[in-house]
């Protein structure tokens, strides 16, 4: 395990033990960090908390990324706290359900500006928030899919919000490389969590990914995890505006 003590992480998106965030969470506390988990409201305040509390050093606080004044006061309390921040795990995401289940020709525009303000919008803004306190450099990464690149059956608007994020992740990078400030995305395979079970019919895509995936089966949150403790440790210094895959392969295969 790399040795990250003495760095301040700043996690969004643990809904709950199955989420992407929690694994990174997880293993970020293990190799040594000072953890600080934003959940999204009050509803999963004692959930977030009691999953919080079983990781060293860790403080959890609401932070609802649609408001911009939440992200200030959040950021201000972060501020106050920790001083210097390193590491900004970005693993959110939202589209309103019907936008995910209807025929994609038929995106409603409220939907699609939710999809992309909730999804997309909030790197930039999260990104914008922790720069000033990452003063000795930094790294910010986020979660996207493939369906970015390549049409999934029930992806629809979320396809779309993915494409933007990596290219939001590329845009950024260039915005804050010069204060060393290093931005990337992970490219997750398939996992059964809450913010999968909304695309329809999971199982099928999680059969089809085992059956043509190089690796003959899918990935665990604690191999995205895995990616996530080498793009905030200085092993991956000279990687910026990258999607690293973590997928089983299933993205090199044609047919
Ligand atoms: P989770 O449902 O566990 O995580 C999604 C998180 O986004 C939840 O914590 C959710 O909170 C949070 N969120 C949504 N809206 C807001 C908001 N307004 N403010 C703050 N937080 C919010 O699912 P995953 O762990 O699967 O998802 C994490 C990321 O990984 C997402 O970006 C997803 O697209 C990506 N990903 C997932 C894959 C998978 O197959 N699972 C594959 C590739 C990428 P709440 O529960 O309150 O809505």
């Amino acid at each position: 395990m790399l040795n990250l003590e003495g760095r301040v992480a700043v996690v969004f998106g643990v809904a709950n033990k199955r989420s992407i965030a929690y694994a990174i969470a997880q293993k970020l506390a293990e190799s040594g960090c000072t953890l600080a988990v934003g959940y999204q409201n009050d509803r999963l305040k004692a959930e977030s908390e009691s999953l919080i509390a079983g990781l060293p050093s860790a403080w959890s606080f609401p932070c609802d990324v649609t408001s911009d004044a939440e992200i200030e006061r959040s950021f201000a309390e972060l501020k106050s706290r920790y001083g210097t921040i390193h590491i900004l795990v970005h693993s959110i995401a939202f589209a309103p359900a019907p936008e995910i289940h209807n025929d994609f020709v038929e995106t409603s525009r409220e939907g699609f500006r939710i999809a992309h303000d909730i999804s997309v919008y909030s790197l930039i803004a999260l990104a914008r928030a922790a720069a000033p306190l990452m003063t000795g450099g930094g790294s910010i990464m986020t979660m996207t899919y493939y369906g970015s690149e390549k049409v999934f059956p029930n992806y629809n608007v979320m396809g779309v919000a993915k494409a933007a994020l990596e290219a939001t992740v590329r845009y950024l990078a260039v915005s804050l490389g010069r204060r060393n400030i290093r931005v990337n995305a992970i490219s997750a395979g398939p996992i059964k969590t809450l913010a999968a079970r909304g695309i329809g019919d999971l199982g099928a895509m999680l059969r089809g990914h085992a059956e043509r995936a190089p690796l003959g089966r899918n990935v665990e949150q604690a191999e995205v995890a895995g990616a996530a403790v080498y793009l905030a440790s200085d092993l991956s210094s000279g990687v910026t505006g990258e999607v690293t895959y973590v997928d089983a392969g299933y993205n090199v295969m044609g047919f």
